[in-house]
């Protein structure tokens, strides 16, 4: 066969050579080391937490060797695609600090960044291989093909287009050549080398070394549409924008072989490889199983902003299911940027990392934690006007109000960890706000009414705004020995049988009467906030309750 005149025949449209686009994409000029990494979604405006996840370890390996790192979108399946769903991707990663040095919007040498703009770039390739015999056209019917597998199945064959299956390799010049006159469509199928015993052995940086069966599949390059499915468009587009390093979903695990023949057979040189675990979850049952798009809501980025977890937290948490020892890096370095950190694929998982929002509480909890109250403010309120009105419109009016509640027990050694997303601000400080107040609160049993009664008749008097701290708690000593419980609380542990309750008791009913609750945080700073004025409103409105 005449493989110069049947390359004319199905690509009679190019006239470039891969020569051409390998003078137009230079090699980079990075200094030794940088790795060039992409994140290549295809647009379908969604952002699984798998995904998220592969971004940024893609982010992370550009950053820290000063590499590259771009974005490609893989439109080539328009099936997929979604109206406005490349933004809806960029914005999301841009929340999450993961920014492109290059892509279609970022700019960048080694463009167009987008598979269905490449369209002669693949075909030159396409015409290339079948000039040297490597690609030939396939004009089997969906039925042929569905026959095929009925009968491997049959016959507990390997599956796929090869050996005797693989019938349109046989076909004459004039055969096609006829085909193509009666309009007949066809694909490209790669002419697959290897056979059933084959072996090939990989290097994966996560999974380490490995031996596998060669692909003996002849796969389809090019579609009847004209655009490669993604095994060609990988091999050409990471050879063109020099790719170093490809991170991406294990799915793509399986069918390594075949993109690495194409590589082999396109004259290139194959980039590293990493293939990511998808996260899992523990379900329902307690069985562990894939965090799946459809039943679980925190697959989708957008459960995270909009349940306002802050970013910083998310991006803790990701960092922790990276790599193992993120936690304890991250406990000594409180402050530091995430790419400081000194990452790894040796203590990645090569099993797959277990989701577990109990985990990203506390990770978040931890980290609001050590934020200013203008810095939790600002974050909350950003939240709270896209997602929550009532709590935006109470952040707007009583804006110095919240920041006090934002900073009880935050500027100290062990700030406490309260909050760990925006939408459970509110309830968290409701006790704070009158219009959740009715008096009705429940003390603990262990208190007699008229103890109770006569510490809420007289607190008023003990309370001066004034007060220092140690001279508030002094007051509530003194209100104590007035009303027979003991000032210490060693006191009443040495002699219980003097004393009726002790201090803290005392402290207890009043928190209890002001806030409705029997733990909250530091009680001399929430009674400083309420004021003078509505704690004495708040202990008669419970003591017409309790009467
Ligand atoms: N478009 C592919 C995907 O979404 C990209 C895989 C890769 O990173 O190479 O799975």
């Amino acid at each position: 066969m005449d493989y110069n005149k049947l390359a004319e025949l199905l690509f009679p449209e190019i006239d470039k050579t891969p020569d051409y686009w390998e003078q137009k994409y230079k090699d980079r000029n990075l200094p030794q080391g940088a790795e060039v990494t992409r994140y290549a979604p295809s647009p379908t405006g969604f952002v699984h937490f798998g995904a998220l996840f592969a971004s940024l370890v893609n982010c992370i390996c550009a950053k820290h060797s000063n590499g590259v790192f771009y974005l490609r979108i893989e439109d080539t399946d328009k099936k997929r695609e979604v109206e406005g769903g490349v933004e809806g991707i960029v914005n999301t990663l841009k929340s999450f600090d993961i920014n492109f040095d290059e892509g279609q919007s970022f700019g960048g040498e080694y463009g167009p960044y987008i598979q269905s703009e490449r369209e002669e770039i693949y075909k030159t390739y396409a015409k290339e291989l079948v000039k040297n015999g490597k690609a030939y056209p396939c004009f089997c019917s969906e039925e042929d093909l569905s026959q095929m597998r009925e009968t491997q199945e049959k016959n507990k064959e390997n599956m796929g287009y090869y050996g005797k299956y693989a019938k349109c390799r046989n076909l004459s010049f004039e055969e096609i050549e006829q085909k193509i006159k009666n309009g007949e469509k066809f694909v490209l199928r790669f002419k697959c080398p290897y056979g059933e015993n084959d072996k090939v052995e990989i290097d994966d940086m996560i999974r380490g070394k490995r031996t596998i069966p060669q692909n003996i599949n002849d796969a389809v390059i090019i579609k009847s549409n004209g655009l490669p499915p993604y095994n060609l468009a990988h091999a050409i587009d990471d050879h063109l924008m020099k790719t170093t390093l490809v991170i991406r979903g294990d799915e793509w695990f399986p069918s390594l072989s075949e993109h690495l023949q194409l590589f082999e057979a396109l004259g290139f040189r194959a980039p590293k490889y990493a293939h990511i675990s998808p996260i899992q979850k523990i379900d329902e049952n307690g069985n562990r199983r894939k965090l799946s798009k459809r039943k679980d809501p925190e697959a989708n980025m957008d459960y995270f902003a909009e349940n306002g977890y802050p970013v910083g937290a998310v991006k803790d948490y990701l960092m922790t299911l990276i790599n193992s020892d993120f936690e304890d890096w991250r406990a000594k370095n409180t402050f530091a940027s995430i790419f400081d950190f000194d990452f790894s694929f040796k203590t990645m998982s090569a099993s797959g990392s277990l989701f577990d929002l109990v985990k990203l509480t506390d990770i978040s909890k931890n980290y609001i934690s050590h934020l200013k109250n203008t810095e939790v403010f600002d974050l909350a309120y950003a939240w709270a006007k896209k997602y929550d009105e009532n709590l935006f419109k109470s952040m707007t009016n009583s804006k110095d109000y919240w920041l006090g509640i934002l900073n009880i027990d935050r500027d100290i050694p062990k700030p406490r960890k309260d909050i760990s997303h925006w939408k459970e601000i509110y309830q968290i400080y409701s006790y704070m706000f009158d219009e959740n107040f009715d008096g009705k609160v429940v003390f603990p049993e262990k208190f007699q009414n008229e103890d109770i009664k006569k510490v809420l008749e007289m607190y008023d008097s003990f309370y001066d705004e004034k007060d220092e701290q140690s001279v508030w708690f002094n007051k509530i000593k003194d209100l104590s020995e007035k009303i027979g419980f003991a000032r210490e609380v060693k006191e009443f542990k040495q002699n219980p049988e003097a004393f009726r309750g002790h201090c803290g008791d005392v402290s207890t009913i009043i928190r209890v009467a002001v806030t409705g609750r029997e733990q909250t945080p530091n009680l001399y700073e929430i009674l400083k906030l309420l004021g003078k004025t509505r704690i004495k409103q708040r202990l008669q409105k419970v003591l017409q309750n309790f009467e």
